[in-house]
């Protein structure tokens, strides 16, 4: 595995595998990588030649008074990981080379960044969107992997790749699971002893959504109120929401589908916490690992 921070070393590389004629894949990520993003690593080992896995926290995707000062940093860790899941190329861009200035010019996410998360988080999604062009635009892969635990990330991606005519392909991976179904993420790190078990409620409140749309609900409002009826009998979780969501557009679904998306949001002490699940695939659809 080679390691690049500059640009235009990654350009290199880019350049250097479309002269050979390969196809070649980008994971992006913020590090602090787990079980989550080596699977992302996979499936793009599945569909390209070379992988590269960037690492790079992206400061234009904080609000003010979230965590970019303490997000988790441990490069040389993530550089064991990705050496043993097989990516090829590990770019871990500086800062002052993505953005030596703040950008005069954004991507605006549309009426999709600002519903769910993005009500949540004014300016995530803009801040998303502007550096995943900006890999896309150094990097120039072929496929990109993203991971459904982030499905509004995932879908807006796809949709800034329809609109702009990226010629990338995205792929959705399902999301990974601890064992008492936890969602695996970097920010689980931030989770005591004692709020640990907490976490897994998410998981709960999505079960029941599911279990209600297998025994023939098919009131999404319903389906939703359930899994927030979960998460608020417990005393240690402020629900931000729960919600039956269309996969594509975002937008409530009045009658649920199978496709149709069950995602909610919480908070635990200080740590947000994000799952969903596609309610006909069920939690059963994801990968779980011994965490
Ligand atoms: P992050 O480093 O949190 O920005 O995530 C980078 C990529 O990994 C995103 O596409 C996420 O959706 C994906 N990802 C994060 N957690 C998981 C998980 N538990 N399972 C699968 N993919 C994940």
């Amino acid at each position: 595995m080679q390691t690049v921070t500059a640009l235009e070393a990654m350009r290199a590389h880019a350049r250097a595998a479309r002269e050979r004629g390969m196809r070649t894949a980008l994971v992006p990520t913020m590090g602090a990588l787990h079980a989550g993003h080596l699977s992302l690593v996979a499936a793009a080992r599945g569909r390209a030649g070379p992988v590269t896995l960037s690492v790079f926290v992206n400061p234009l995707q904080f609000g003010p008074g979230e965590d970019f000062a303490r997000y988790p940093r441990d490069l040389d860790g993530d550089a064991r990981l990705a050496a043993g899941a097989g990516v090829d190329v590990l770019w871990a861009p500086a800062t002052e080379e993505m953005y030596p200035a703040a950008p005069a010019v954004t991507v605006a996410p549309g009426p999709m960044g600002d519903v769910l998360e993005g009500a949540v988080r004014p300016g995530h999604f803009g801040g998303v969107l502007t550096v995943v062009l900006k890999l896309f635009s150094v990097a120039q892969p072929d496929v990109a992997v993203f991971g459904r635990k982030d499905f509004q990330q995932a879908a807006l991606v796809r949709r800034m790749v329809a609109d702009f005519d990226l010629p990338v392909e995205i792929v959705v991976a399902p999301t990974v699971r601890e064992r008492d179904g936890l969602a695996l993420s970097s920010r689980n790190r931030y989770l005591d002893a004692a709020a640990r078990p907490e976490a897994a409620t998410l998981a709960r409140a999505l079960a029941r959504g599911v279990e209600l749309f297998r025994r023939g609900e098919r009131d999404g409002a319903a389906i939703a109120a359930a899994a927030r009826g979960v998460l608020e009998a417990a005393p240690a979780l402020a629900v931000d929401y729960a919600a039956c969501v269309d996969p594509d557009d975002l937008a409530p679904r009045e009658v649920a589908r199978p496709d149709s998306v069950l995602a909610v949001a919480a908070r635990l002490g200080g740590t947000r916490l994000i799952d969903n699940v596609p309610l006909g695939a069920g939690l059963e659809g994801d990968v779980r690992v011994a965490g």
